[in-house]
């Protein structure tokens, strides 16, 4: 492979650091850069080999979780010169130490020739020995006198903040970034781009310019039901072949009469270009997208590798972004579902703000590929015949069934809802895995037999009028037998269970498919001897089952809690519901498993003010200023699911920092004392649970806070906040 490359490792910030050098500082030259957050074992090859034309730097990202990794993409890699962003805790189970963090990320820099070079922060772990067989200059960015410096930041308006910088050769510049003030742990690792750069030969002047045009790329793509009806799918932030292949999966998950792809093109391919946009086309035409809408320089090509491809395809082009906005403005209420990728300078911004402008002031954003993720980390407690069954009742969890359910087809055997009315909304919505029914009413048993639904049961009565139905529908009907064992819920006694399966035997039209039981306390360890008594009432049923020569595929007990705390309990499928929000029934199960954190709400500043000491904020004056104070009110209440409990109790995160809620929760907003948090402004946002930008509030944490469980905290958020899905691949 010709040509130099630069290799960045280290805790945090190596895409970003990487996405500023090729995006911004070098992009005048032929560069190349990894795509997205390449840098495992597999990501660095696959970065290595899609590198194609002979470029001018290649920039290769590389990350370890494991000791004795380096070593293998350092040979892969072969850099000339190096940049370590920091060493962070991240992965730090696989170490055991910072120290042994920082040994395997200088492996990565072994071999680096003398004519390189080395840049790190000044961290006193990178000591002398460390460093000792390093051949190369090594440069320490925040205090090398031969480096840019940064003297101070400052918020610089709305989402914008300010870099003052001063460069070894006298100049001092003001760089302006698009990156929220509140994520200033960012701008270290700002400052080794720019010294990056530096040692590139890069003047001042350019890197305070093209610097300036950065914009973090979010690297996600956003779902959301926009107010016209259709699902829309924004990835308007960067468009590179990978990424934008990628994202055409969309369309695996959602398909639609009226399916639209707005592609605005991909930059920086040179002499590629039309071949690249070509192969786009004929994804589009094989992933069966109806129209296309394109504008960009190789818009031809896209246009004729889809026509050739999907000759029934309708292509619109446009000579610019405002063409095309104009267009879907008139015809969005057409289309189903929507992707809109581009590259940024294509200002793409214009367009998914015309679908975005209606949408409330609180979003809560789900991640479905860590809910995939976490529904992964489930299966892995089964061995490779074990089921594994999602519970999508009360709409998810009050996330959205469908959204969910499309999302995780292909990795879950069963869903599991409560009602049948639910279990008809999901087959409506094309989904057609099992689907499992806590509770089948007497009217809901035709819906039971036409739509091949697996009813929870526990009474002949039940039993029968199902009979009778699958009959009707020419039919059979899988059941799955409930014992109580300890819940005192549904179900019969596990000595009763014998009688009734008996009795169902005789029902022709039904097929005993499953034993089940549910456990009341398996979240609390002063209650595992009852969860063991419930364990063994369940073997006794089974038992009584296989005395009647009935043995059935499956039996199921256990949920979140019992899956992760009980192995004998997981038989034959497990059924998981908060586990997959990433939430720990109980501080015992956290200590089993790991789980991503998918749900996050965020809501803003809506109107700030100051008071005086002494005065009294919101109803029934049930807090007073004790102080001269900064109060902000955010467009959030009880209405949306913030508990009247927290009124005076609990905090949300403005900028970084805890401000606590004061005063009485009211229906539609919230009061938040801001005194001492600076730059606080209309419109900022403001972390009420998830994680966001180095920030976190738990779940489980606001649950304790109103003495309530995290589920009823989790499942409460109403409809009136507008929900943007999340794809955000790692
Ligand atoms: C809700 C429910 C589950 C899932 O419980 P989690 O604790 O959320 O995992 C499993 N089985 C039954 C019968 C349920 O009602």
């Amino acid at each position: 492979m010709p040509g130099p490359t630069l290799a960045i490792t280290g805790s945090n910030g190596k895409t970003i650091l990487k996405d500023f050098l090729a995006h911004s500082l070098m992009s005048r030259e032929l560069v190349y850069a990894s795509p997205g957050s390449y840098n495992s074992q597999v990501g660095v090859a696959l970065s290595l080999l899609a590198r194609r034309t002979p470029v001018a730097l290649a920039i290769i990202e590389a990350g370890v979780s494991q000791q004795n990794e380096m070593q293998h993409l350092a040979a892969m890699i072969r850099p000339r010169h190096g940049v370590l962003t920091n060493i962070g805790l991240a992965h730090f189970e696989g170490f055991g130490s910072r120290a042994a963090i920082a040994r395997e990320k200088i492996q990565l820099f072994r071999d680096l020739p003398p004519e390189g070079w080395l840049l790190i922060p000044d961290d006193p772990l990178l000591d002398e020995a460390l460093l000792a067989d390093i051949r190369c200059p090594i440069y320490r960015f925040g205090s090398d006198p031969r480096l840019p410096k940064l003297i101070a930041t400052s918020p610089a308006g709305r989402g914008r903040s300010q870099l003052h910088l001063a460069f070894p050769d006298g100049q001092e510049t003001f760089l302006q970034v698009a990156i929220d003030y509140s994520w200033r742990e960012v701008f270290q690792t700002l400052l080794a781009g720019i010294c990056t750069a530096w040692l590139f030969g890069i003047s001042a002047n350019s890197i305070t310019r093209y610097g300036g045009a950065f914009n973090p790329p979010l690297n996600r793509l956003e779902l959301w039901q926009s107010e016209q009806g259709c699902l829309l799918a924004n990835d308007s932030y960067s468009a590179d072949p990978v990424s934008t292949r990628s994202c055409l999966s969309l369309f695996d998950h959602y398909q639609g009469k009226n399916t639209w792809f707005i592609f605005a093109g991909m930059g920086e391919l040179g002499e590629r270009g039309a071949y690249e946009h070509r192969v786009i086309g004929e994804l589009a035409a094989r992933k069966q997208v109806k129209h296309l809408l394109l504008t960009g320089p190789h818009a031809d090509a896209t246009a004729e590798g889809y026509r050739h491809a999907f000759a029934e395809g309708v292509v619109h082009q446009f000579d610019d972004t405002a063409a095309l906005t104009r267009y879907a403005d008139h015809h969005a209420k057409e289309a189903e579902v929507v992707l809109i990728k581009g590259p940024r300078e294509a200002r793409l911004d214009t367009l998914t703000n015309l679908f975005k402008s209606k949408l409330t002031q609180t979003v809560y954003y789900i991640s479905l590929t860590k809910i995939r993720d976490n529904a992964l980390a489930y299966r892995g407690l089964m061995p490779a015949d074990g089921k594994l069954l999602v519970m999508l009742k009360a709409f998810a969890y009050g996330t959205d069934a469908g959204q969910i359910a499309r999302f995780l087809q292909t990795h879950v055997d069963f869903f599991g809802v409560a009602y049948v009315k639910e279990a008809v909304s999901l087959r409506r919505q094309g989904i057609n895995n099992e689907i499992l029914v806590q509770l089948v009413l007497p009217d809901d048993v035709d819906e039971v037999a036409r739509l091949d639904l697996q009813p929870v049961v526990f009474s002949l009565d039940v039993a029968r009028a199902l009979n009778t139905a699958a009959e009707r529908h020419n039919t059979r009907i899988k059941i799955h037998l409930k014992v109580d064992t300890g819940m005192g819920r549904f179900g019969v006694f596990p000595d009763q269970v014998g009688p009734l399966a008996a009795a169902i035997q005789e029902l022709k039209h039904l097929q005993i498919e499953g034993l089940m039981t549910h456990f009341s306390s398996a979240d609390d360890p002063e209650a595992d001897a009852f969860s063991r008594e419930q364990l063994a009432g369940f073997e006794q049923a089974r038992a009584a089952l296989n005395a009647l020569g009935i043995d059935p595929p499956l039996c199921h007990a256990a949920a979140s809690a019992a899956a992760a705390r009980f192995p004998e309990a997981r038989f034959s499928m497990i059924r998981i519901g908060l586990g997959v929000y990433g939430i720990y029934p109980s501080r015992e199960v956290a200590e089993t498993l790991v789980l991503k954190c998918p749900v996050t709400l965020l809501s803003q500043i809506g109107s700030l003010k100051t008071y005086p000491p002494g005065y009294p904020i919101s109803y029934n004056q049930r807090f007073t200023t004790k102080r001269e104070s900064r109060i902000a009110f955010m467009p959030l209440g009880y209405y949306d699911g913030l508990s009247r409990k927290l009124s005076n109790q609990g905090y949300v995160i403005v900028n970084g920092r805890r401000a606590p809620i004061v005063g009485s929760v009211c229906m539609d907003f919230t009061a938040v004392d801001v005194t001492g948090i600076e730059d606080v402004a209309v419109g900022d946002p403001v972390l009420v649970f998830g994680e966001w930008r180095g920030n976190s509030i738990r779940v489980e944490e606001l649950a304790e806070m109103e003495g309530t469980i995290p589920y009823e905290v989790l499942v409460r958020w109403s409809h009136r906040i507008q929900r943007i899905y999340l794809m955000d691949e790692e």
